[in-house]
């Protein structure tokens, strides 16, 4: 007997963000998660999540009203096909952006179905073998003083990070002199050891990317992410030319087009697009197939604990990057998450994504409980 979707929960916490923490081109204000819980007829849960920092409530909406009708009574294995229709259903309103967090929250919680449904860990099912996977750090803001950006990297590699990240574009990227000086205080600080990734957050025109590229090489740096707007691939290309720090970019594209996209254009070394945007473990797998054949590297953005079992399954999967600012909203979401340990985590031995939720604190810190099913 084929399993039934029997109902799908839908909620939504989120933590404010003190500090006035800010990249070279906005100000973070508050981080969220949009979970969602899909029941079989059998009391099977899988769990999905995406996350947000605006439009939370959209995202909601948008699974409650128009996804859920269409997925109750549907046998929960049929992931290609679901997602097929959502596209269809979907992509008059929106390619890219919140369309593709709800779809994405969907999949991944159809995925860990599927893990349950098998009695299996999703990396196995998908043919993985590897038992931890290497994370990095990664925070760094830019409105923080250099003694603070110092300290802050000093205590990743304190707590046994040997991969670290941090933010250029300094003042909106209007002072990269700034940014060579802050990169040197952060090598400086922690030794030729440490991998040193930068992140522009879209900040610059290529040409002011590619000389600060050029004017940071001498601190051997790991890789250079989003070092113009997202939709610059020509920018990007134009960047990869002109400096020979791999390019990182991906947290801003949607489905495969997107990734097809950056490939096709010599615009990425290493992709860096995420599960809980992309449209799921379903578009995430097609993604990491295209790079694998333009032998470039892989590398998910953010959400560490659902992109586990995808990068220990993935054959150029390079690492994880755990966001410090979801640390604490993590840590309250999930009962017991993984943690890194000495810059890995391990990937959990359990059915499907091997998480649990602390329904708890979501049903005391639910924002749109009255539309929930
Ligand atoms: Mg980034």
């Amino acid at each position: 007997m084929p399993h039934k979707i029997r109902k799908l929960d839908v909620h939504l916490v989120s933590t404010p963000i003190t500090g006035g923490f800010a990249d070279a081109t906005r100000k973070v204000e508050s981080v969220g998660y949009v979970v969602v819980r899909v029941t079989t007829d059998s009391g099977l849960e899988g769990i999905g999540i995406t996350y947000h920092e605006v439009g939370g409530e959209a995202t909601c909406a948008l699974i409650n009203r128009n996804m859920a009708p269409k997925l109750i009574g549907r046998d929960p294995l049929q992931t290609e096909a679901i997602w097929q229709e959502f596209f269809h259903y979907l992509r008059g309103v929106g390619r890219k952006g919140l369309m593709y967090c709800a779809l994405s929250a969907v999949d991944i919680a159809l995925w860990d179905l599927k893990g349950k449904i098998t009695g299996l860990p999703l990396y196995k099912l998908l043919g993985g073998n590897r038992t931890k996977v290497p994370v990095y750090s990664s925070g760094g803001w830019t409105s923080y003083s250099d003694e603070e950006l110092v300290e802050e990297m000093k205590g990743m590699v304190a707590r046994g990070f040997k991969t670290i990240k941090f933010k250029v574009g300094y003042e909106g990227g209007r002072n990269p002199r700034r940014d060579v000086q802050r990169v040197r205080k952060v090598r400086e600080a922690v030794g030729p050891d440490i991998n040193l990734l930068v992140d522009a957050n879209n900040c610059f025109d290529a040409a002011t990317a590619v000389q600060l590229a050029n004017n940071i090489r001498e601190y051997d740096i790991m890789l250079f992410e989003e070092p113009v707007f997202a939709d610059d691939i020509p920018g990007l290309a134009r960047f990869k030319r002109g400096t020979d720090i791999p390019l990182a970019t991906g947290e801003h594209e949607y489905t495969k087009f997107g990734v097809r996209d950056l490939l096709i254009n010599d615009a990425a070394d290493i992709v860096q697009v995420d599960g809980a945007r992309i449209g799921g473990y379903t578009e995430m797998l097609k993604c990491a197939a295209m790079t694998e054949a333009w032998n470039v590297k892989f590398a998910p953005h953010a959400m560490e604990n659902i992109h586990l079992h995808l990068a220990a399954a993935i054959p150029n999967a390079l690492f994880l990057e755990r966001l410090l600012m979801f640390e604490d909203i993590t840590a309250k979401v999930f009962k017991d998450a993984p943690v890194p340990v000495d810059g890995y985590m391990e990937v959990p031995d359990l059915p499907g994504l091997g998480l649990e939720l602390d329904m708890d604190f979501i049903r005391e810190h639910d924002e749109t409980s009255p539309l929930s099913h």
